[in-house]
């Protein structure tokens, strides 16, 4: 009864039809404001780097370097391949893989290179790029963090192989769930188009659910109402009245089924939207990261030193401290939007991490960080009197890791 209610209201609000033109355009979109590389519109992120690996006709006896510093929906597609990751180890102050570690862990076996630019901090590509493109190894970009950072002018996304971007609702930009890969190769865009074109387009109720998903972000999504919505959005999730980011089986390592879908009309049309406003956006992240990174050494706190060329607007502040657990459980009651990226090595704590071939210490300064760092936020909706209550928050509850 439900079932049929949710994919009758699903095909009144998003309707099904073409879906072609509204895609194109928004990948479109995409193609003009990178300037280079053919674009590619997912249902999620995961989904965007699933086929970019399907495309690379990555497999079984395969590895593939990913940092040991990230979500669980990074090593998930490249198991389902059928593929083995191989973690590498971040560096304590931008929480990236140092170039040096990653050319370390090449292997006649490996068949690809993800870097991730974390929180939006670029991760050193032209390094790693001078010994992978020796052995002809493709990099691919995680851009999930950062939607038009520069380093050297020159755009995250654009220096590797392939990137893939996220349009879940609390990345660079929201279309409550989405994917987009940005393909640098033109042999590898033809088989992208091709994996694209094997991917169904989610049916009417997934449709629905993730109208209802976005509604409650434009509603409720402000730091001061964060806990609440986030309360709101659980219960939905467990009356099946919104879809989630994860199903429970992606916390194990099984591919769960309907995992390779096309982008909904909706998204495709939010997606167009947002890429038009990036620069807005930007603009806000940059001067909230730019106030934190100015404000927060006056609380006794050490910050990232940022070198001059790199312009890198960041998703997320990491900031470390010595009291996380008791920081993130009082952040509700002082109205604060406390994030908790991430809070193991394959983020988050339900992951079984043998399953996806991580062992305990295989990344420790990983593994540090996850017990030290928390997040502030820079997104469009952060007022600066909600930086001032967060920098308030962090002087009278957090202390200095
Ligand atoms: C969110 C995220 C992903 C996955 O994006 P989805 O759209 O949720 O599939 C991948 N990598 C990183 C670093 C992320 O934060």
């Amino acid at each position: 009864m439900l079932d049929r209610l949710l994919t009758a209201l699903g095909g009144m609000i998003v309707p099904g039809g073409e879906n072609a033109p509204v895609r194109e355009a928004y990948q479109q979109a995409a193609e003009g404001f990178f300037g280079s590389g053919t674009a590619f519109a997912f249902w999620k992120g995961r989904i965007a780097l699933y086929a970019i690996l399907k495309a690379l006709d990555i497999g079984p006896g395969d590895e593939v370097i990913v940092p040991g510093y990230t979500c669980v929906m990074v090593p998930g597609p490249v198991i389902y391949t059928g593929a083995t990751p191989i973690y590498v180890d971040i560096e304590p102050e931008f929480y990236i893989t140092p170039a040096a570690d990653v050319a370390d862990r090449i292997s006649p076996r490996t068949k690809a290179i993800l870097v991730q630019h974390t929180y939006g901090f670029p991760a050193p590509v032209r390094e790693i790029r001078t010994v992978a493109d020796q052995r002809g190894i493709p990099i691919l970009e995680d851009c999930c963090h950062t939607f038009g950072g520069r380093v050297n002018g020159e755009l995250l996304g654009t220096l590797g192989t392939a990137a893939f971007f996220s349009g879940q609702w609390n990345k660079p930009y929201s279309t409550g769930l989405g994917g987009l890969a940005l393909v640098h190769d033109q042999d590898l865009a033809a088989r992208v188009r091709a994996e694209q074109a094997k991917y169904p387009v989610p049916g009417r109720k997934a449709a629905f659910m993730l109208a209802s998903q976005l509604l409650v972000y434009e509603v409720c999504l402000y730091p001061s109402t964060t806990a609440l919505a986030t309360r709101l959005f659980r219960w939905m999730t467990k009356k099946g009245l919104v879809v989630g980011s994860s199903s429970s089986a992606e916390f194990e390592s099984s591919m769960p089924a309907n995992y390779a879908l096309g982008p909904a009309p909706v998204q495709c049309r939010l997606g167009r939207r947002e890429v038009g406003r990036a620069a807005a956006n930007l603009a806000k992240r940059s001067h909230a990261t730019q106030r934190y990174l100015a404000e927060l050494p006056k609380l006794g706190y050490r910050v990232p030193r940022i070198p001059e060329h790199w312009d890198t607007p960041l998703l997320r502040f990491p900031l470390r401290v010595a009291n996380k657990e008791q920081a993130l459980a009082q952040a509700a009651r002082h109205g604060v939007e406390i994030g908790s990226w991430f809070e193991c090595p394959l983020h988050p704590i339900e992951t079984d991490h043998k399953a996806f071939c991580y062992l305990e210490r295989m990344c420790p300064v990983s593994e540090k960080a996850t017990a030290e760092v928390i997040n502030l936020p820079t997104h469009r909706r952060v007022s600066d009197r909600d930086i001032d209550k967060t920098l308030a928050f962090v002087r009278d509850v957090c202390r200095p890791a």
